[in-house]
């Protein structure tokens, strides 16, 4: 049975000591940023792989700056602050790390920022925090899955920058989730203001069309994925796919050959139908299927030549096994 820990005010504290007031502005007003990174148990080398960790905290700064709040630690470390939570742990399953940085200040009122006798404007009090859970599938990855377009419209980038994962942008997300899985679907994909597909509520969405990738281009308000970068970089260099990233519309998703999802929680799905029509036969299309045989090889470091993709959580234990 796994220790429960989490990273909480710069300490390493059993997870129930870990509390924040009722008064803090990021619960009051969702004024924080978070990230989600898997962590794959290998049974042969008797630790968790975490894959891709230092992208995720480059965005997690990324989603800070935007969101204007302070983030003290440098990559490197948070990258070890979550071996650490992930060794003290001591999980022996794939794992899920929530890393969230917030507004700590515990004052009333929406502004960010305080101003003191002198005119000089200073952040309010910011804080940092880690926790990990144990975590399977969060989409079927074995079976497709069904769809819809939601009635909820994707957040616009001028209200909530889209780019960023704001804790409170996910509002957004859990209305479409929600009201997908009210009736009947697995997943919601929405679109865009503008009427064009942007992505799942915690997915990107590729389609295959004619032999090639599409998916929606960075300005349809989505989350730039990491899930979404690897796999146009798999698909370039082992299927030899091109991707095209241009708008898209809804029609073109009924009518293509193939639909998945693809993000750190969902990994990749493929959907099989949306709206109540079936995508290509309904059956996981080859293309889809190709990618996910791929994408879970590296993952899960059977592939050699994407294991920089993989930071082992006790390095320790690398190093005495070669
Ligand atoms: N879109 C949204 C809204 C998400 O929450 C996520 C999950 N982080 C993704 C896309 C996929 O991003 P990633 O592949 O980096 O997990």
């Amino acid at each position: 049975m796994a220790d429960s820990w989490a990273f909480f005010k710069g300490e390493f504290v059993p997870l129930e000591d870990a509390r924040v007031s009722i008064g803090t502005h990021a619960f009051n007003y969702g004024t924080g940023c978070f990230e989600g990174i898997r962590g794959y148990w290998s049974e042969e080398e008797e630790q968790v792989y975490l894959f891709r960790l230092p992208e995720h905290f480059e965005r997690l700064h990324r989603s800070a700056r935007m969101l204007l709040l302070t983030l003290e630690y440098t990559v490197d470390e948070l990258c070890e602050i979550t071996q650490q939570i992930i060794q003290r742990c001591g999980f022996t399953t794939d794992v899920y790390v929530r890393p969230i940085v917030y507004k700590a200040s515990t004052t009333i009122g929406l502004s960010m920022v305080r101003r003191d006798a002198n005119g000089q404007v200073s952040n309010l009090e910011d804080d940092f925090c880690l926790f990990a859970a144990p975590f399977g599938d969060y989409l079927d990855v074995n079976a497709p899955i069904r769809c819809c377009i939601s009635a909820w419209v994707r957040i616009d980038d001028n209200m909530i920058p889209a780019r960023s994962k704001a804790t409170g942008l996910y509002i957004n997300s859990a209305l479409a989730k929600t009201e997908a899985e009210q009736n009947g679907y697995d997943e919601a994909i929405m679109l865009t203001a503008a009427g064009h597909v942007s992505e799942g509520t915690g997915e990107n969405l590729f389609i295959v069309r004619d032999g090639h990738l599409v998916t929606p281009a960075v300005s349809e308000n989505i989350l730039e994925g990491i899930t979404r970068a690897t796999v146009i970089e798999l698909a370039a260099r082992e299927l030899g796919l091109d991707t095209v990233e241009r708008p898209i519309d809804r029609t073109e998703l009924y009518s293509c050959d193939e639909l998945f999802l693809c993000g750190t929680g969902a990994q990749i799905s493929a959907v099989s139908h949306l709206d109540g029509r079936s995508i290509g036969n309904g059956d996981v299309g080859p293309i889809t299927r190709q990618m996910q045989n791929i994408y879970f090889d590296v993952v899960k470091g059977r592939n050699q030549a994407y294991r920089h993709w993989l930071t082992p959580a006790t390095p320790d234990r690398v190093a005495t096994r070669l």
